[in-house]
């Protein structure tokens, strides 16, 4: 095991849990795996497959993730496709089914529409393992739901034999007994890692709306921005994203904008430039969201209270993935939480949110 990591990935060891859950695996056990963002969850499937010589399925939500996985692992010699309507190669599929690919990723979508002949064929091949990437997707209780992903379980009564493995970065306790019980689970072996990211400094601000307030914050991201890597500003609505973009863009500085109301076209190009550090500052709403797999960014600021704890630890923890010291910084006003407990309808988790975090 450790010669396959040192090999394809270049790693001397094993993160914590990591080699448990590739254990449990080997041993056709279900897993669930609840381990904080850059904690390595992808290589607990990403292994399997080179020791077994199998397939590992993938289940991903997202088209663009899937595709940057791909291009990693195939950069380390590992045979990596996807499956779905962008693929252009239509070789693939067939290739697919003889058990060509050591990994083969898949939306839900697409894996509860293959034919049961794929599944079959790809059986007799060898499947080692079929995991639920951002399994929290799955529960209604998560802040992610998708309904496609309800429809997986349809897959456990054909997939004899395999192992079903959840992952995600957070999943309270209902959300991972939904998990368990929505991917009909048998005696899952469940990991859960530490949630504590020791290399992110999170701070509290209390700030109120003002065009003066933005002139403060572009001031302070221009100080940042241009020594360090890069930032996103996640806002509350579309008009904040706006005014605090193009007040950016006016102090000189390269920035993004993303948003649920722009073209996939528009947003796909911001989200590419970004990654590929054109831009050094994404002002968004929350739509830019699954799928940044950016190792350098150094500030993650809220301008405005996030929806759940589960929600801010997911977008906050998409600074430092590669370890080195990052910020966050959530700023916030009285009527974030006026407007966030008309939202939830008088549900407490705001209120508890507050308590904990701000007083
Ligand atoms: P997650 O999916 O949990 O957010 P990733 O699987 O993307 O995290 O891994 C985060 C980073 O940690 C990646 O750059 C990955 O290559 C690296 N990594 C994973 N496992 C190890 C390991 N055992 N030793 C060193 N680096 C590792």
């Amino acid at each position: 095991m450790l010669s396959t990591l040192k090999q394809y990935f270049g790693y001397a060891s094993f993160r914590p849990s990591q080699k448990e859950v590739i254990d449990q695996i080997l041993d056709k056990r279900d897993c669930l795996a609840v381990m904080a963002t850059g904690s390595g969850k992808s290589l607990c499937y990403q292994v399997p497959p080179l020791l077994l010589e199998k397939t590992a399925i993938v289940i991903s939500p997202l088209i663009s993730l899937m595709q940057d996985q791909v291009m990693s692992l195939k950069q380390r010699g590992i045979r990596a496709e996807f499956l779905g309507s962008a693929q252009t190669d239509g070789s693939v599929h067939t290739k697919a089914q003889s058990g060509h690919f050591h990994l083969l990723f898949m939306t839900p979508e697409k894996a509860c529409s293959t034919p049961l002949s794929f599944w079959l064929e790809l059986l007799e091949a060898g499947i080692c393992l079929f995991a639920v990437d951002e399994a929290h997707c799955i529960s209604e209780w998560g802040h992610d739901f998708r309904v496609e992903y309800k429809q997986l379980h349809k897959l456990r009564d054909v997939l004899l034999d395999v192992p079903f493995v959840g992952l995600t970065a957070t999943a309270t306790e209902n959300v991972r007994i939904d998990i368990i019980n929505s991917l009909k689970m048998n005696n899952p072996y469940v990991a859960v890692g530490s949630f504590d990211r020791k290399n992110l400094f999170y701070g509290v601000k209390h700030f109120n709306r003002s065009l003066q307030f933005v002139d403060e914050l572009v001031q302070e991201i221009s100080k940042y921005a241009r020594k360090a890597g890069s930032t996103i500003i996640y806002c509350t609505t579309i008009k904040d994203v706006e005014q605090i973009h193009k007040s950016l863009q006016e102090a000189g500085i390269k920035t993004g904008i993303y948003h649920g109301q722009m073209s996939s076209k528009a947003r796909e190009e911001s989200h590419r430039s970004f990654i590929k550090d054109e831009l050094l500052v994404m002002v968004a709403t929350i739509a830019f969201g699954m799928g940044i797999d950016k190792p350098n960014i150094r500030q993650v600021i809220h301008y405005g209270c996030p929806k759940s704890i589960e929600s801010y630890y997911q977008e906050s923890g998409r600074c430092g993935r590669d370890g080195i010291p990052s910020v966050c910084w959530l700023y916030y006003s009285r009527a974030d939480f006026a407007k966030a407990d008309f939202y939830c309808g008088g549900l407490r988790t705001v209120r508890i949110f507050v308590s904990s975090y701000l007083w």
